[in-house]
């Protein structure tokens, strides 16, 4: 979807505009109390979405896997109670329909960027409903490479994408994934897709969150994913990543003032 193939339909995202929309919530949905105390804790600060993992795509095996459909029942009915919308990872085409079902946006990792099976039936699967796919880069994928996968998606009938940018693999190792802050801009110049920073996973470290998160906002960017865990000491997946409740909310108060420069609002 380039600007010059692109229709008048434009991603109906309420984005590239005066929002800045935040996806926060745990890496991975633990249990009814764990997200509960995520969505308490994101709905007080005034925010609208909730992340969280049902099925995870784990590099080790043995790692957790994620609570699968219970997951998403947790996701589902704490969404609703405390009136926030909610994305969670695709990671199977067997699983489209069924996570579909629970949630309100659906995310693409960065291990299945290059899964073009998968993106076609996530298109197919949000043809109609249009609801939002989240694309992640895949770790080594240039811009075009990833810009050129996401037509897989709308082609299939869903031009509501977000691409989100999440860190690269290079030969730094002072960061899990050194982030390329420059596809902000690069995707805004040649696409009219929305673009979002995750900043939990190349950060790797939840110290460097707050720096890389006020980056993307500087750098234009339309949304922000944040891991927030109630005790990230005990958390099943990325523990070291992710912020407390009182780090985060300290962290969207301040980046709302910095979003406030730019003469945007954090929702
Ligand atoms: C995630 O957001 O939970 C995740 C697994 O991210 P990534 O695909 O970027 O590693
Ligand atoms: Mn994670």
């Amino acid at each position: 979807m380039s600007n010059e193939n692109m229709n008048a339909s434009l991603p109906d995202l309420g984005t590239r505009g005066d929002e800045i929309r935040i996806f926060a919530g745990p890496c991975s949905i633990e249990s009814a109390e764990q997200f509960d105390a995520v969505a308490s804790c994101v709905a007080g600060l005034g925010l609208t979405w909730i992340r969280g993992g049902a099925f995870k795509p784990r590099t080790n095996p043995h790692s957790f896997q994620g609570l699968g459909e219970e997951g998403l029942k947790i996701m589902r009915a704490t969404g609703k109670a405390y009136g926030l919308k909610t994305l969670t990872e695709v990671i199977d085409s067997a699983h489209c329909s069924l996570v579909h079902s629970y949630v309100d946006g659906l995310q693409i990792g960065t291990r299945n960027m290059a899964n073009f099976s998968l993106l076609k039936n996530i298109g197919l699967v949000t043809a109609e409903s249009h609801k939002m796919v989240l694309f992640k880069r895949g770790m080594a994928a240039t811009i075009s490479e990833w810009l050129a996968a996401a037509e897989y998606i709308t082609m299939s009938g869903n031009e509501q994408v977000m691409m989100c940018e999440r860190g690269l693999r290079t030969f730094e190792t002072a960061t899990r994934f050194t982030l390329d802050i420059s596809a902000v801009p690069v995707i805004h110049k040649q696409s009219l897709f929305p673009v979002c920073v995750d900043v939990s996973h190349p950060a790797g470290t939840r110290d460097l969150v707050p720096s890389l998160a006020k980056a993307s906002i500087a750098a234009g960017c339309d949304a922000l994913m944040i891991e927030v865990h109630p005790n990230p000491q005990a958390a099943l997946s990325d523990g070291p990543q992710q912020l407390t409740l009182s780090q985060f909310a300290e962290l969207v108060e301040e980046l709302r003032k910095v979003a406030a420069v730019f003469g945007k609002d954090i929702v």
